[in-house]
């Protein structure tokens, strides 16, 4: 049926077919991912690099992502839509290189909202050792589930490290797996989330973590972590550091 036949046939699903061809993203979505890129520099997850995504809140095949600049830089008419391979759909002015670490965990996790990549300098260490992050203490439970190594050399022998095309973005989402971080040799860090507030806490949760575990195991001794089981019970949903955060950043002059 075409268009006109429809709106002639029936209006109700004539006018709700033209709202999904909009698919513009909620106002609310755009705040969020604003008030994520502000609260990831404030809180030192980022600097002038590392960037944030959302899944659009109407098209689950496109994500939200600011154009190539500073996090702590990013307003409304920053943020582009991209599609699942990375391919910005009205044009963004320059692009982040690894907008492929987003694209292809979008494509590969139906349940991922949001994704953050950051080089948050304690997770650093982690990822070129071969002592895993352990869950240290409630707020960082999640890491319970156990935080991978993304190896670069499986799909890029000698590299630049970045994850700028779309196989080296398929290999890291295949080493997250169903985990909510992963760290990335020589490089940084992704956490992912159901929602942006979730995937931004789990940012600084894990840098938080890496640094208290790195000064535990600095104690020497057996340490005592927290079990898989303890990390599910202690779940946190940091609604009230999320509103911290942004009461932060918004008394901090941005
Ligand atoms: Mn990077």
């Amino acid at each position: 049926m075409n268009r006109r036949t429809l709106l002639a046939a029936a209006p109700a699903a004539y006018f709700a077919s033209l709202r999904a061809l909009a698919q513009t993203p909620s106002r609310a979505l755009i705040d969020d991912l604003v008030f994520a890129n502000h609260i990831l520099s404030n809180e030192g997850i980022v600097d002038g690099y590392g960037h944030v995504s959302a899944r659009h809140d109407s098209n689950p095949n496109r994500f939200l992502l600011a154009r190539s600049i500073a996090p702590a830089l990013v307003r409304a008419e920053d943020i582009f839509e991209y599609d699942l391979d990375g391919k910005p759909v009205n044009g963004a002015p320059v692009s982040y290189q690894e907008r492929f670490i987003h694209s292809e965990i979008y494509r590969v996790r139906q349940d991922v909202q949001s994704v953050v990549h950051d080089h948050s300098p304690a997770v650093l260490p982690f990822g070129i050792s071969n002592i895993p992050m352990r869950s240290v203490f409630h707020m960082a439970h999640f890491v319970g589930e156990g935080v991978p190594v993304f190896e670069i050399r499986t799909v890029a022998r000698e590299s630049n490290m970045l994850v700028n095309d779309a196989a080296r973005g398929k290999a890291l989402a295949a080493t997250l797996g169903n985990k909510p971080a992963v760290l990335l040799r020589g490089h940084g860090a992704v956490t992912v989330g159901p929602s942006v507030l979730i995937a931004v806490a789990r940012a600084v949760y894990l840098d938080l973590n890496a640094r208290l575990q790195q000064q535990a195991m600095s104690l020497g001794g057996p340490l005592n972590y927290l079990s898989p089981e303890e990390g599910k019970l202690g779940a946190q949903d940091y609604e009230r550091s999320w509103n911290l955060w942004k009461v932060k950043v918004a008394t901090s002059g941005k």
